[in-house]
């Protein structure tokens, strides 16, 4: 049934309902089906023997209503109420799936569907007067129509809303993400590294504060012998050690392009300096696959230098001494932590 097709139906209902009460007919399901047949004209002869019979008793009395019944309706009356009982349920399934697809709370009406659904039952059974149905059709149509402009308008915009909404927490998570983080190793970046050791050095709670620097032993023949694409995945191997070492607040960052940093909060030198030498030993064991000789390479190891944070020192003198450290780590032969 197209929604014309059911306009149509109400609107000779809506035509066929005061005739019907004008001449004081019964508003039974035979009733109905006639001046329902009435309206609709489609049967001529029924529509000029209606007419004689109104012109000449001004009333339609039930013997009347019974033999134009049997004349004109019988037996294709079952049918027609049985199709107009179809015909309502498709409308109220349509209705309801339409419902069902933009509304978040259709509770009520699918209530008011069940009650419509159970009193179709009853225009089957002949247990229903035409009013009865004509006021189930009505009462469910507007019902449907008030549902549906308010709530799907609300809840359009709320879709429109809660989709914009996630949209907008993935794109700002991913900035936040993207602004703190190194995209090659996963770790804390730069950025995050300034922002986190000016913090420390201002918050006495983290004393005392231990910085290590860490730096890739002769990285740049790893490169030249193996290549760039090597030398990313010995950084990621590394990266994911440092990351994997970190507990008790301590937090690892890409510091440049082989060099790392290690924040350790509420530690003294010489506890950050073993932590340093269990990473340093850490580092050691990688071995990194050269896909191009299909060998494991394993001469991979990183120099570490330790400062602790003097109160009232700044970041940059900080790091300064780590750096300092780190330098004589190196000069020393590489592949150690400093200070002794
Ligand atoms: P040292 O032991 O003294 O630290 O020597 P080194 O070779 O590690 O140090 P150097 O500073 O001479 O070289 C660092 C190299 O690291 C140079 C640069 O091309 C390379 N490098 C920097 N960032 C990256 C990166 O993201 N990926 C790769 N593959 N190489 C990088
Ligand atoms: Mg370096
Ligand atoms: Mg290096």
């Amino acid at each position: 049934m197209t929604k014309e097709d059911f306009q149509k139906a109400a609107e000779i209902l809506r035509t066929a309902v005061p005739l019907m009460i004008k001449h004081q007919v019964p508003t039974t399901p035979p009733n109905y089906a006639l001046w329902y047949t009435y309206v609709e004209k489609t049967q001529p002869q029924l529509n000029s023997e209606l007419d004689e019979i109104i012109a000449e008793y001004g009333i339609c009395l039930p013997s009347h209503n019974e033999d134009l019944y049997r004349t004109y309706i019988a037996g294709k009356t079952e049918s027609d109420i049985h199709e107009l009982r179809s015909n309502l349920e498709i409308l109220v399934n349509e209705i309801f799936l339409s419902m069902k697809d933009t509304l978040a709370d259709t509770s009520s009406f699918e209530k008011s569907i069940e009650k419509s659904f159970s009193s179709l039952e009853k225009v089957e059974n002949g247990g229903v007067t035409f009013d009865e149905l004509l006021s189930l059709v009505r009462s469910f149509v507007s019902e449907a129509q008030s549902i549906r402009s308010s709530t799907s308008y609300f809840n359009e915009q709320l879709n429109t809303a809660s989709s914009e909404i996630s949209n907008l927490r993935e794109k700002l998570e991913k900035v936040q993400r993207d602004a703190l983080h190194d995209s090659l190793s996963g770790l804390l970046n730069r950025g995050a590294f300034d922002k986190d050791i000016s913090t420390y050095c201002s918050s006495e709670q983290s004393y005392p504060l231990c910085l290590v620097l860490v730096d890739i032993d002769s990285f740049k023949s790893l490169n030249d012998d193996y290549g760039h694409v090597f030398g990313d995945m010995v950084i990621k191997a590394i990266a994911k050690r440092l990351q994997s070492s970190c507990r008790d607040g301590i937090a690892a960052y890409r510091y440049g392009g082989e060099e790392f940093a290690l924040l350790i909060p509420n530690k003294p030198l010489r506890i950050a300096r073993q932590f340093a030498e269990t990473v340093r030993r850490s580092i050691e064991k990688i071995t990194v696959k050269d896909k191009r000789s299909g060998k494991q390479v394993k001469n991979i190891s990183a120099s570490f230098g330790v400062a602790q944070f003097e109160e009232g020192e700044s970041p940059i003198s900080l790091i300064d001494n780590a750096d300092q450290q780190l330098y004589k780590a190196k000069s020393l032969g590489k592949n150690r932590v400093m200070p002794i």
